[in-house]
């Protein structure tokens, strides 16, 4: 991997609809996280270009043969699609690292592969779920039929922008949906690249819409759309709560939302400690810690809490942070600056409710962009803010406990259930753990996904209904019709 000039990429800076690039709209300017600098001016697709795009995706839905040709065919399509993406994966990860937090190792070799494979995931599903034949009397046949929605919506965040638009995009159109997608203001681009390689890969233009713009206008109007038959969207817990209330003021139609996290790290004092920390810092310096599923909530059994947090300070010490077009930068800018003063505002307000910052807590000076240290934060309690709120930053609580039940009602938080980390040599003790932690990914003595794409992910609780990944986000890009018919002569 060769480090690139950030004014050599060049993208599409506008919306991507009917399978042409349109540029209307108010424009705002768009910074690089690695610099600060503007790079692009983005149009707001307001109410009308919204309307203009599902408009369009309604037309490609009825007139392509999308929805209605073999099943296989979609599937070879999609193959093709993800083929193109893997063959552009250089291409495609410059255009992620430039206006993103993706460090360009990671986005070519991380990111977009897993896209590319993600992608064809999805396709093998295009032809498996028609739906079933129900158990009635003989004289009458009774049948559960799939039907796509038609045009499905969808609304994504900025941390993953690729794998968050993949997630959405692949089950919906592996379905015979169209989509129109609103991606991040604050990383606008790459998913336009994704969709005008879905139709050179021979995608009927007009099935894979991107809008873009803010969420208060665009994501506002998307959400409201009564074209819009079905709702997915990514972000945090607050947006979610306004998009499903968007959503049911404009009509009902199903919403699944994918939202914030303040998944624990629950270790025992068997476990492998060696490994929990290699686990647990692995998570927080993943994208600097801006991931929905970060373990950012250690608590650890009291008789190992020293040797762990040793074990952790050694692995969160060198960090290398740099321009994410530079190839050997390991080490996420923070989004934007309001995000990194938000960071170091919850850690101050912790500080002030008698937290003791144990390393860290504050900038990494001398970059263009804003860098945050690893940090341990102890001393904290359940009130603590930074215990209690989603930081999104590299950023990890230290609380101990002396027995299991202790362990397992610290780790549930009251708001959240993204994911969970457990750490222990017990067998028994573990599937204890999974089965009390309400959260709707468990992981044991390991933290991380991994490409088994047909694991689900998706939260409890305030974080979130329903799931991307896995057979069951194809499930819910399909609706189901009874179907009862008289055979009786
Ligand atoms: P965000 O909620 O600020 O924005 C997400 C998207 O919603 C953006 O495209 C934004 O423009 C749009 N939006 C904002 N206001 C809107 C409105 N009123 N109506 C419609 N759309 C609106 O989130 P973010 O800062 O981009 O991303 C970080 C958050 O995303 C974190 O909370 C993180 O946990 C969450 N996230 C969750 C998952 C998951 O799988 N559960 C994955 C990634 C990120």
């Amino acid at each position: 991997m060769a480090d690139f000039a950030p004014e050599s990429v060049a993208f599409a800076a506008g919306h991507y609809i009917g399978g042409a690039n349109v540029g209307d709209g108010e424009r705002i300017p768009v910074a690089r996280p690695s610099d600060r600098v503007d790079y692009a001016e983005l149009p707001v697709a307001d109410a009308a270009t919204v309307d203009r795009a599902v408009n369009d995706a309604a037309r490609a839905v009825r007139d392509s043969g999308w929805a209605s040709r073999p099943p296989r065919e979609r599937a070879r399509a999609m193959r093709r699609w993800a083929d193109l993406i893997e063959a552009r994966a250089e291409e495609l990860g410059r255009l992620e690292a430039l206006g993103s937090t993706r460090p360009i190792a990671q986005a070519v070799t991380g990111d977009v592969a897993s896209v590319a494979e993600g992608l064809r995931f999805f396709s093998e599903w295009a032809d498996k779920l028609g739906g079933e034949v129900a158990a009635t009397r003989t004289d009458q046949l009774g049948m559960i039929v799939s039907e796509p929605y038609g045009v499905v919506g969808a609304i994504t965040p900025w941390n993953f922008p690729l794998s968050m638009a993949s997630w959405k995009v692949g089950p919906a159109l592996a379905a015979g949906n169209a989509m129109v997608l609103k991606p991040s203001e604050l990383t606008p681009f790459s998913t336009v690249r994704l969709a005008q390689l879905a139709v050179e890969a021979g995608i009927p233009a007009g099935i894979f819409n991107v809008v873009q713009g803010t969420g208060a206008v665009t994501g506002d109007a998307l959400s409201r759309h009564p074209g819009i038959a079905k709702l997915s969207f990514t972000g945090s817990t607050r947006t979610g709560i306004a998009v499903m209330k968007a959503a049911a003021e404009s009509g009902i139609k199903p919403v699944t939302l994918e939202l914030g996290g303040k998944s624990p790290q629950l270790v025992f004092a068997d476990a492998d400690l060696d490994k929990a920390a290699a686990c647990i810092a692995g998570s927080l310096l993943a994208n600097a810690g801006q991931a929905c599923v970060a373990g950012s909530r250690l608590i650890v059994q009291a008789p190992v809490a020293e040797a762990l947090v040793a074990a952790l300070r050694s692995r969160l010490s060198s960090v290398t942070p740099g321009p994410t077009w530079k190839a050997a930068t390991g080490f996420a800018p923070i989004i934007s600056e309001p995000q990194a003063r938000r960071i170091d505002a919850i850690v101050t307000r912790s500080r002030e409710q008698g937290a003791e910052i144990v390393m860290g807590g504050g900038r990494i000076e001398g970059h263009h962009g804003a860098f945050y240290q690893p940090t341990l934060i102890g001393n904290v309690r359940a009130d603590t803010a930074a215990v209690r709120e989603e930081i999104f930053g590299p950023v990890l609580t230290i609380q101990t406990f002396v027995d299991e039940e202790e362990g397992l009602a610290l780790a549930d938080h009251p708001e959240y259930g993204l994911a969970a980390g457990i750490y222990t040599r017990d067998l028994g003790r573990g599937l204890r753990a999974v089965r009390r932690l309400q959260a709707g990914t468990v992981w044991v003595n390991r933290y991380s996904r991994t490409l088994d794409f047909i694991l689900p992910t998706g939260g409890y609780k305030s974080s979130g209904i329903g799931k991307d990944l896995g057979r069951q986000a194809v499930e819910q890009n399909l609706r189901h019709k009874t179907v009862l018919i008289d055979i009786a002569g």
